[in-house]
């Protein structure tokens, strides 16, 4: 069973309060346990206006409504493919996202000590999956484990939901095995088993702002010069229920995106709560996805499925400081002005994909360690080292600012 619930994009956790209240009653939901653990997606150093991560309101009104059902700890626990390496990176994800300042909020206006964990630090069970084993999180077990997704559309799976947003629990080491296809199957199959041997006892999905085209993250580049790539789109919702599959069956359903289409999830019956919103698609329905991306007149980039996200986060972050610094902008596009074409390609993909892309004429750049061989293929091109690459290093390489 899922419910619907209605909710302005919140500007603190008190205004999301009542919405929550009113989700945990339409579905009965009492925690397991008096110690919650909370999972929310904060893929990206960004503001909750952007619809990349789970609005902090968002997660402090759950907070406090988890309060009045009897909840007396809370950890929120997030484990970012680019964020979670290092320390520094970490307290700035956690700045820039808001999720320092709503758990201090919760903490002096609400007296609710909330604690936020880096995942990748934090102690480990062994499970037995089809691939052998897979360490996850102990607060899963030793807390009543709940995930909250983001409505967001995702170039590689189509859409990040519940069941794709427990990818943050694994370690940074298994994020990139779910892509490469080698240690475990193929990246579908591996977010599908993952949701076999792991699931949340709540699903939640913030659509109070949404995100549609080429997610799961917004790109500074193409909103200047190529706008239109990613959208937000103001649902006003949140979603919830206590299967997580049925909850992304309705997400899909709202988003106009056939769950046929969505090779990690599995098609099932949906039944609405009494006092739920009624579950109509949106319109028009979500756009789609693509791979290649024409980010200006000349640039294009171009992220498989085999890039993980770690890959992306670090394009993303150069691109973003790029655009940033007009000494940088300038560069780039001198840059872009000397080639004709340029086409920046993630992932270790097949080399008759990139003979399509060279047709083309462009200048080949490969960006990450996984494409070094390929680059080795292609005479001229460039390739940006690293795994993933810092953006810092990527940007002296891609303008060579040493020459
Ligand atoms: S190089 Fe990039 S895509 Fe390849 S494994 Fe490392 S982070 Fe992932």
């Amino acid at each position: 069973m899922i419910t619907i619930v209605p909710l302005v994009p919140p500007r603190s956790s008190i205004d999301a309060k009542d919405a929550m209240k009113a989700l945990l009653d339409q579905l009965a939901y009492k925690p397991s346990k008096p110690k919650v653990f909370i999972k929310p997606n904060i893929v990206d150093a960004l503001g909750a206006g952007d619809a990349v991560d789970v609005d902090p309101a968002v997660i402090g009104g759950l907070v406090l409504a988890l309060k009045e059902r009897g909840a007396e700890e809370f950890v929120i626990g997030e484990g970012s493919a680019y964020f979670s390496n290092d320390e520094k990176n970490w307290k700035r994800l956690l700045e820039e996202s808001g999720y320092e300042a709503m758990v201090k909020e919760l903490d002096e206006k609400h007296g609710i000590k909330t604690t936020i964990v880096n995942l990748e630090t934090a102690s480990r069970e062994e499970y037995a999956w089809k691939y052998g084993v897979l360490k996850l999180p102990s607060l899963c077990k030793t807390h009543a484990y709940i995930n909250v997704a983001k409505m967001k559309t995702h170039l590689h799976t189509m859409v990040t939901l519940v069941t794709k947003n427990q990818k943050g629990l694994l370690l940074l080491a298994d994020k990139k095995a779910f892509h490469l296809s080698k240690k475990y199957g193929n990246l579908h199959e591996n977010i599908k088993e993952l949701g076999s041997i792991m699931k949340p006892e709540l699903a939640i999905i913030d659509a109070t702002r949404a995100l549609e085209g080429s997610g799961p993250t917004q790109d500074p580049i193409s909103t200047m010069f190529a706008p239109g790539q990613t959208k937000v789109r103001r649902l006003k919702i949140c979603i919830g229920g206590m299967d997580m599959t049925e909850v992304d069956n309705a997400a899909c359903q709202i988003m106009g995106i056939p769950v046929d289409e969505v090779k990690h999830l599995a098609k099932v019956k949906i039944s609405v709560a009494k006092g739920s919103q009624p579950l109509i698609p949106a319109s028009p329905p979500f756009a789609r996805p693509k791979i290649e991306i024409q980010m200006t007149e000349k640039f294009y980039r171009h992220v498989f499925e085999e890039a993980c996200t770690g890959c992306q986060m670090g394009m993303s972050r150069m691109l973003r400081k790029i655009m940033a610094l007009p000494e940088l902008r300038e560069r780039f596009l001198k840059f872009q002005t000397r080639h004709g074409r340029i086409d920046l390609i993630l992932g270790n993909v097949q080399k008759e994909k990139v003979d399509e892309i060279a047709k083309k004429g462009g200048k080949l750049v490969f960006f990450g360690n996984c494409t070094k061989k390929l680059s080795e293929l292609f005479s001229g091109s460039i390739h940006v080292p690293g795994c993933s690459p810092d953006h810092n290093d990527a940007i002296h390489i891609l303008l060579d600012l040493n020459a």
